[in-house]
């Protein structure tokens, strides 16, 4: 097996660059957008629905899928890809940052992450160690560090602890991870930059996280509630400090303002349950900007939701339709409404590799965010 992953092509009006990660479960074209299982399913679609789409990698999370069903029925399985019957690739995180989001009680020590379940309170302790083990069992193709994430507005003294912890986390966990792999397990780690809003915190951890064995490197601590501004500034700030060669990955970007800034920063993967958590609300993404199907204005409208989008959902129904199965609540709505954001989204991605390789992903960008931003599907 080659180089896991390879810079195809640096865009000369930006620093977006396309690239192709190769993995036992195959390739994965980048820049990327993973669409996210949560327990092993993407909400409202099938298997079929996301190889049609085109999807190479889903992503998925431990803190849920160790919860329930538990590492026992996943094991017995052998592994997360028998489980759901996807023989695609498969990245998860470490469970982390669900914890901090989810959990009702949680303790942070040298050690690790102690917590109680949000589903039965029952206590539960993540070590570093124990997480690359258990994304072992669940055969992730790309896996994650544990790391302590802040919040927007943490004091600096809580920043540089996180960081502190993170870093000495990463060291266990690449040692567990090399263990992991004189076993067999064929998966690649991650490291995690934090340094919240710090510059320098930011340098350190960039720094440490560079030095590391991981074959790539995600930028945590971002998209937690700051100023869309101050996430872009520390998004090119951070990816600036990281080195060409290893993927880098953003976590929970995904509505096409932050996807398009990640790609000219230079990022090459991005995850979030945006698309399908508004298909089930009934609001969809368009060309001309997103638009909610319950609106009395789409009653008569047999247009599709978008006139420029290929997919199974505009090529065969209507907005009228859409709309009457919202009202009615259909299930039929969110799978269609889920389906068609999904491929708008990753056609949106398809697009920004063109127009990399072509050297004009500024003028895409721009073009794009233009008409994106003036309309309200129309
Ligand atoms: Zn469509």
């Amino acid at each position: 097996m080659g180089n896991f992953f390879t810079v195809q092509h640096n865009d000369t009006s930006s620093r977006a660059r396309t690239g192709v990660m190769e993995t036992p479960h195959g390739k994965v074209s980048t820049p990327v957008f993973m669409p996210v299982g949560t327990n092993g399913a993407v909400k409202a679609l099938t298997k079929d629905d996301l190889k049609e789409i085109g999807f190479e990698i889903i992503l998925s999370n431990t803190y849920h899928l160790y919860l329930r069903p538990g590492t026992d029925v996943i094991a017995a399985a052998k592994g997360l890809h028998h489980f759901m019957n996807w023989d695609r690739n498969i990245l998860t995180d470490s469970g982390g940052f669900q914890v901090f989001s989810l959990a009702p009680f949680r303790k942070i020590t040298e050690e690790g992450v102690k917590f109680r379940s949000h589903i039965d309170g029952a206590y539960h302790l993540l070590t570093p160690e124990k997480v690359v083990e258990i994304q072992g069992i669940l055969g992730s193709d790309i896996q994650m560090q544990l790391d302590y994430c802040t919040s927007w507005g943490a004091a600096r003294k809580e920043a540089e602890k996180a960081l502190t912890l993170t870093s000495r986390w990463l060291s266990r966990a690449t040692d567990a991870w090399k263990k992991e792999q004189e076993k067999g397990y064929g998966g690649k780690l991650f490291s995690i930059v934090q340094g919240n809003f710090f510059e320098d915190l930011r340098k350190e951890s960039a720094g440490f996280a560079a030095a590391s064995d991981t074959p790539g490197i995600a930028i945590g601590g971002l998209s937690v509630g700051e100023p869309e501004e101050v996430f872009r500034e520390y998004l090119f700030y951070t990816s600036a400090l990281l080195p060409a060669e290893k993927p880098r990955y953003v976590m929970g970007i995904g509505t096409p303002d932050y996807i398009l800034d990640a790609i000219e920063a230079g990022i090459d993967m991005f995850d979030c349950v945006l698309p399908t958590r508004t298909g089930r609300t009934g609001r969809v993404l368009t060309r001309r900007g997103h638009f909610a199907l319950k609106k009395s204005e789409y009653r008569m409208d047999f247009r599709p939701i978008d006139e420029e989008c290929n997919c199974k959902v505009c090529r065969e129904y209507s907005r009228s339709y859409l709309r009457h199965l919202f009202r009615t609540q259909e299930i039929l709505c969110s799978m269609l409404a889920s389906f068609h954001n999904l491929y708008f989204l990753n056609d949106l991605v398809l697009e920004a590799r063109r127009a990399i390789e072509e050297n004009r992903f500024l003028d895409f960008k721009k073009d794009f965010l233009e008409r994106y931003r003036e309309g309200q599907g129309e």
